[in-house]
């Protein structure tokens, strides 16, 4: 399984990079997880849009899902057609919300034209999707909107986890056992002062103890903003975990 990073930035885009948006890769099957604002741009970097196998929503902030409607609109405009409509999973809830943020847009449109581009589906957390070679798990995570912590397991064994956007009172150690890479959120510097019950954000250092707690091979931060030093969150998470650490900078590839 691979990890291409396409933005790792937090609620809005940091300097030249995206938000939420990540490739994972299996085989032949490719899966676009949160497609966040400017991640389509290098999506395109590195595989087809129009024959995606899935996109995946964790949940339906405007960092993780804006650039749906830049997919529409690239399916259904670009001069080389995809052969069929792209499947589109999102969050319970997710299709009426998302049916309310693109109605003044369709609007501009013939009627039903961006619709036909993608099929969008509604996950049942408590059931596992199959997407080709991958099984697709969910766990729910402490946020401001109901999000949805998410595993990916390859036949061989190979496994990811994804936090998406989470406090740390969710306690995702247990869903993430022994996961061979997690994808971690670092949103919130270490000297932040919100109460750890009311937070939906994590620090690098918590980020780096989930790691640990979930004896995790290696360790992607993400999620983060640019006037929080991300260098310095990455050496706070070294004191915490020791195995492999990165940050995820735009188009990095991790196995
Ligand atoms: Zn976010």
């Amino acid at each position: 399984m691979r990890l291409t990073v396409l933005g790792g930035s937090a609620a809005s885009p940091n300097t030249g990079a995206g938000c939420s948006g990540y490739l994972i890769e299996a085989g032949e099957t490719r899966v676009w997880l949160d497609p966040g604002p400017g991640t389509l741009q290098e999506l395109r970097r590195h595989t087809d849009f129009r024959t995606l196998d899935a996109v995946i929503v964790s949940h339906m902030h405007l960092d993780h899902c804006l650039d749906l409607l830049a997919l529409r609109h690239a399916l259904a405009y670009n001069p080389i057609s995809a052969l069929r409509a792209v499947p589109v999973w999102l969050p319970p809830g997710g299709a009426d919300f998302l049916a309310r943020a693109i109605a003044p847009f369709d609007e501009c449109d013939d009627p039903g034209r961006f619709e036909r581009t993608v099929i969008l589906q509604e996950y049942d957390p408590a059931n596992a999707l199959t997407i080709g070679a991958l099984t697709v798990a969910f766990a729910r995570t402490v946020h401001y909107l109901p999000t949805w912590a998410i595993r990916f397991l390859e036949p061989g064994g190979h496994s990811l986890g994804y936090t998406a956007d989470t406090g740390p009172a969710a306690d995702l150690s247990d869903f993430f056992a022994g996961v061979d890479l997690l994808l971690a959120e670092a949103t919130l510097p270490e000297s932040t002062t919100v109460e750890l019950h009311h937070r939906g954000s994590l620090t690098a250092t918590e980020a780096a103890a989930l790691a640990t707690a979930s004896n995790t091979g290696k360790l992607v931060l993400t999620h983060f903003w640019e006037k929080h030093d991300p260098e310095s969150q990455l050496s706070a998470a070294r004191s915490v975990f020791t195995g492999s650490i990165q940050l995820a900078v735009k188009n990095i590839t991790v196995f």
